[in-house]
This record gives structure tokens, sequence and C-alpha cells, in this order.
């Protein structure tokens, strides 16, 4: 299980780095990291080290990473933000901007509506090391041919890429791919209230390979799939 890779799409590679635990690796120039890598999402505090021996493993230098994007704050994803932060790579980190002061300063996460659960376990969540983090906005391009999604709900910032010109969306933990396709505990989830319109907005893109923080891609009928978790989302929250 160990270093387990796997290209996902043309440029762009899945990356264990614990376990069902996954974070992307992208390469702006598609097939090298000549022009730069974007890496999305840290794996947890002690993930930093297997992720580098992947990417050397996967034929790059890891220290062509400019990039850290997190789609959300939980540790298991943000984790290793700050090693990567602080290596010679120095790539800029970046997350949603109501995920930001958790991920640069360590502050008590914002919720929306929880289950009672959630309300008692979130602000206890461990967070990761603090990392100065700069917003990533929905609508701007995070590296060319990738566009940054708000899909708030499981966290208040939390964000998905979609590549269009693949028909792939990086969905973080919007979705989880855990046995079967779900929102994952609801105890986890920021804002209930948020999910089914992220969901529904997701679906609308129509996905041909739907790829998730937890668990192995979808690559078929993501779309349609995704489409019925949506509307299971909007039935039952
Ligand atoms: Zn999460």
């Amino acid at each position: 299980m160990d270093n387990r890779t796997e290209p996902l799409v043309p440029g762009v590679w899945r990356i264990e780095a614990g376990t069902f635990v996954n974070a992307y690796l992208i390469a702006r120039d598609g097939s090298s990291d000549a022009d730069g890598l974007l890496l999305l999402d840290t794996g947890g505090p002690r993930s930093g080290p297997r992720l580098v021996r992947s990417i050397r493993m996967l034929g790059f230098d890891p220290t062509r990473i400019d990039e850290v994007l997190l789609t959300h704050w939980h540790r298991e994803h943000a984790g290793s933000a700050a090693r990567f932060a602080a290596s010679s790579a120095e790539p800029e980190v970046r997350a949603g901007r109501a995920d930001l002061p958790v991920v640069a300063d360590g502050r008590a996460p914002g919720s929306g509506r929880g289950t009672h659960l959630g309300r008692l376990l979130q602000p206890r969540l461990p967070r990761p090391a603090p990392t100065p983090a700069t917003a990533l906005d929905a609508g701007e391009p995070a590296c060319p041919g990738a566009h940054v999604i708000a899909a708030p709900g499981h966290t208040l910032g939390h964000r998905a890429l979609w590549l269009p010109e693949h028909g792939a969306l990086l969905a973080g933990d919007a979705v989880y791919n855990l046995w079967r396709l779900s929102i994952g505990p609801t105890s986890l989830i920021s804002d209930l209230d948020a999910v089914p319109k992220t969901l529904a907005e997701l679906s609308r893109l129509d996905p041909a390979v739907l790829a998730c923080g937890h668990g192995p891609p979808v690559r078929s009928r993501a779309g349609r799939r995704l489409v019925r978790l949506a509307d299971q989302a909007a039935a039952r929250l």
C-alpha cells in the first residue's frame, strides 16, 4: 500500500498520502515538472516524506512544487502543508478564504448548521500546524485548465478543482468514495445546509472522472452517481 500512485487523467496523479487518504499532483505543462508542479492536499502531519518519495517515484522533482492547494483545513489533508511550506521548494499554500483562519492561524473553525455531535466534535478536532497561506477563491484558474470551485459544506471554505478538458472533478471531501459514494460522516460537516447546493453544482459539471479525498476515483457513471448523491442529500438534509 505504501507509495501507491496512479495516473488520474493526463497530467494528474493520485497519490495515497495515508490509508484511504489522497493527495493529487498536477504537472502544469501536463507531462513534466518543467513548468512547476501543483500539489492538491498534503495528507496528515506524517505524510510529507511519503509524498516526497511518491513524487520522486513518479519521476518528478519535489522541489518543483510551487503551489500547495488545500481542499480544506482538516488535518488529514492539510497536515503536512507547514512542512511543504518550510521546504526548499517554498511553495505558496492556498486555501478557501473561510478556512484560512484555521490554516494560517490555527483558530477554531467556523460553522453553520451542524449535527449535535458535530457541534461538540469539530472545535476539538486536531488542527494542522499554522501555515502562512493565501486565499484560494472560486472562479480563478488554479493552473492552466484547472478551475477552482467553491464547494462549502464539509468545511465553510471547502474547494474543489474542475478540469474541464478531462471531465475530471477533484472533489476533496465534498464527496467520499469509501465503499460507496457518500457525503462522509455528518458529524464532520460544518454546514449541512450548504451540502445539497454544493452537490447540485458539482453534479451539474457532469464529471467523467470523480476523484475524492478518501477512496479510489470513480470512473464509471461518475456524473449520474453524483446526481443521485445530490438528490439523496437534498431529500435527507
Ligand atoms: Zn475532511
